[in-house]
């Protein structure tokens, strides 16, 4: 797929393939300016200033999206009283839960891209979050068709699951009957993503894209790349067709 080299890559090609979801495969800002604009729809109804809490959410967002109480934060970053915001904060966590995007835009180019890779390779999703949330993500990016399996891994025993715990790639590995140190993890954050891959001795690929692309390089990737295209082509480049993908197993995590 490409003449490229890729300094640092050595050994055999994987034998599974993990990709992230948020901010690797689609930018997960589309979803958030959504998900807030769902909120301040649901503050306007409930009396307050939507137009103000949408923006001290965006606020609480910029400053790190996947942090506790953004709700709460925003609602007193907007001087609502203690007593009305604990009225207030449930239903805007569940507008912001209940936000289901129709569609949501991949990076360009990351369809053909998961389907290259998956002429070659099995093709695991890995991903984080309120399950209720990703699975709207999943369906409105397509994904649970792209690849043969998903992992959310707060269904795995909630957010102490979460990467960089290990938990994930274990599933994958036995579902796909590989060893984990045998998978490639593609992934934006280093402290998860990479730092997953780390814990069960796999290779990763850094993707620059996202929230995150100018987090330091702790861990360290196996190789850093532009985006996932180029991670797929790299990966690609290292077998000649389809004809040594192996039969992924059973998918009934998806
Ligand atoms: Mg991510």
């Amino acid at each position: 797929m490409s003449g490229r080299s890729f300094p640092g890559w050595t050994g055999p090609p994987p034998a599974g393939v993990v990709v992230d979801l948020d901010d690797t495969i689609y930018p997960q800002a589309t979803y958030l300016r959504g998900a807030v604009s769902e909120v301040g729809r649901a503050a306007q109804a409930a009396g307050l200033d939507g137009e103000a809490v949408c923006r001290a959410l965006r606020s609480e967002i910029h400053a790190g999206s996947d942090r506790n109480g953004t709700i709460d934060r925003a609602l007193a970053r907007c001087a609502v009283p203690p007593d009305q915001a604990a009225k207030i904060t449930p239903v805007l966590v569940r507008a912001f839960v209940g936000y289901r995007p129709e569609r949501l835009p991949l990076y360009e180019d990351a369809g053909a891209a998961l389907a290259a890779l998956r002429t070659r390779y099995p093709l695991a999703c890995l991903t984080d979050g309120n399950p209720v949330i990703q699975r709207a993500k999943l369906a409105a990016t397509g994904i649970v068709d792209a690849v043969d399996l998903v992992v959310i891994t707060d269904e795995l025993g909630g957010r102490a699951r979460r990467k960089p715990h290990p938990a994930g790639l274990l599933r994958i590995a036995d579902r796909f009957g590989v060893r984990a140190e045998d998978l490639v993890v593609i992934g934006d954050r280093p402290s998860k993503d990479i730092a997953a891959a780390v814990a069960v001795g796999a290779r990763s690929i850094r993707v620059g894209t996202g929230e995150y692309a100018a987090a330091g390089d702790l861990p360290p990737a196996t190789v850093s790349v532009p985006n996932l295209v180029t991670a797929a082509s790299l990966l690609c480049s290292l077998v000649q067709g389809p004809e040594v993908r192996r039969a992924p197993a059973p998918q009934s995590a998806r």
